[in-house]
């Protein structure tokens, strides 16, 4: 066997919980150690780690990111009150992906991996979509009210207090008005032009980046002017700072009515970016993921507006299958994304570094897991899906094993 592949700068590595961190281990020991001589900072998120040390290790982690530029993410469990419980927290921690989205100022990426024999729902789909969603504001930081009990009848104004003390007063709603039904509910949001403009500028340079066409799609002859900002911003940091660059590269920003961008979207082949609002790429990413086969196929990638990357799959920690291997019984979990999420930090730190191996060695990784799927070698719910004539449904480590034996005949 040839010699491993060195690394030049340190890969944050950030481990996680339940199933995705035991097939964390696997990968690393199947797939990446007998190849790469790994150099990373480790940081564990598992939910223990994270109780003893208060959430410390989920921002050291995400200042490493910052320091090192690129990062690689197991799947975490966001703490509720169950799992308070199983893992005797004293507070309930915040999502650490919501805590290093935030830290990064980040927006996210996530596409589809795409395998011959899982045929999307949609078939004109030929390549990925990739949806860029805003992660910042609207009803995500919204005030909501409800108009009832004492409060009902009430008259609800929005009311805006200028620096001078000067007060512009808006009604939204007048339950009190003659006729008017009395109770009800209202809602107050914001977004602030500073963070529009970062989404903007991480969907254009990521865009350029991956050679795709961006797509922005928004309500704004609704929203005449809260949705109007949006199109406006991305129009002006395009003309300003983009126009040059995309015309260079051959592709285009275009902006359209959500509705429809939607129309657009289901008839298109796919190999564009999809810019979407808050609230949007909730949704629309769910929509991607199922109609392209399988949550487990969806990779996801944080950049921020300075150029660090968090690279994860787009799942969670897959719960069910962990109580199954608790219990000694054969899972069958699929670890395409975490696997791809590996591949992804891989392929960047080796483009920054200027290491032609290890984009190599991240390119055949790739190549191996699809190689793996397209032989008919899959988990349980890609086994459901696939067209294949000839296949057969294994069991979690079986599959890397065996993705293992394809990598070794590809570099030896
Ligand atoms: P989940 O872990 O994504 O799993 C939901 C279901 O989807 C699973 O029960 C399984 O269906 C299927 N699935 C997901 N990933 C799969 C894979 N790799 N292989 C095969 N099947 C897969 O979501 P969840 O159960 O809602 O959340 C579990 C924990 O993950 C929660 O504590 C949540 O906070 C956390 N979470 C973390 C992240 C993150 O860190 N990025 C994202 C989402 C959720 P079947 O049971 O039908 O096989
Ligand atoms: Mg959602």
């Amino acid at each position: 066997m040839t010699e491993k592949i060195t690394m030049k700068t340190t890969l944050v590595e950030i481990d996680g919980d339940e199933m995705t961190r035991v097939i964390w281990a696997w990968v690393k020991r199947y797939l990446l150690e007998p190849f790469v001589d790994l150099r990373t900072e480790y940081y564990d998120l598992g939910l223990a780690e994270r109780e003893r040390t208060r959430d410390r290790v989920t921002i050291e982690a995400a200042e490493a990111i910052k320091q090192y530029g690129v990062g690689v993410k197991c799947a975490t469990i966001t703490p509720n009150e169950e799992r308070a419980v199983e893992y005797k927290l004293t507070e309930m921690y915040k999502s650490p992906n919501g805590t290093i989205r935030a830290l990064l100022d980040g927006t996210v990426f996530r596409a589809p991996i795409l395998c011959e024999g899982i045929v999307p729902y949609i078939p004109t789909w030929k390549r990925p979509i990739t949806i860029a969603r805003h992660a910042y504001g609207d009803v995500y930081k919204d005030i909501e009210l409800s108009i009832d009990g004492p409060a009902a009848g009430s008259c609800v104004e929005l009311v805006c207090t200028q620096t001078d003390g000067t007060e512009d007063n808006l009604l939204i709603f007048d339950f009190g008005a003659p006729d008017a039904p009395s109770t009800g509910v209202v809602e107050g949001m914001h977004n602030t032009d500073t963070s529009i403009e970062s989404f903007a500028r991480a969907c254009m340079k990521y865009a350029l980046d991956t050679k795709q066409d961006l797509w922005f799609g928004a309500k704004d002859t609704i929203s005449k002017i809260y949705d109007r900002r949006f199109r406006d911003i991305f129009q002006s940091v395009y003309e300003k700072d983009y126009k040059a660059a995309f015309e260079d590269a051959g592709t285009t920003y275009f902006y359209s009515l959500i509705d429809d961008v939607i129309a657009r979207v289901i008839r298109s082949e796919g190999g564009f970016v999809w810019a979407c609002k808050n609230y949007d790429g909730d949704v629309m990413s769910d929509m991607i993921a199922t109609a392209y086969g399988s949550l487990a196929m969806m990779t996801s990638v944080l950049v921020s507006p300075q150029g660090a990357y968090e690279y994860e799959a787009a799942h969670g920690t897959v719960q069910q299958h962990y109580k199954k291997y608790l219990n000694g019984e054969t899972t069958s979990t699929n670890s395409v994304a975490t696997i791809f999420a590996w591949s992804g930090a891989l392929k960047k730190r080796g483009e920054l570094d200027g290491l032609a191996r290890l984009c190599a060695f991240a390119e055949t990784l790739e190549l191996a897991t699809l190689k793996t799927i397209a032989d008919g070698v899959m988990t349980g719910d890609l086994y459901t899906l696939s067209t294949l004539a000839q296949k057969k449904q294994v069991d979690t480590e079986t599959f890397l094993l065996e993705v293992a034996k394809r990598l070794q005949d590809i570099e030896c």
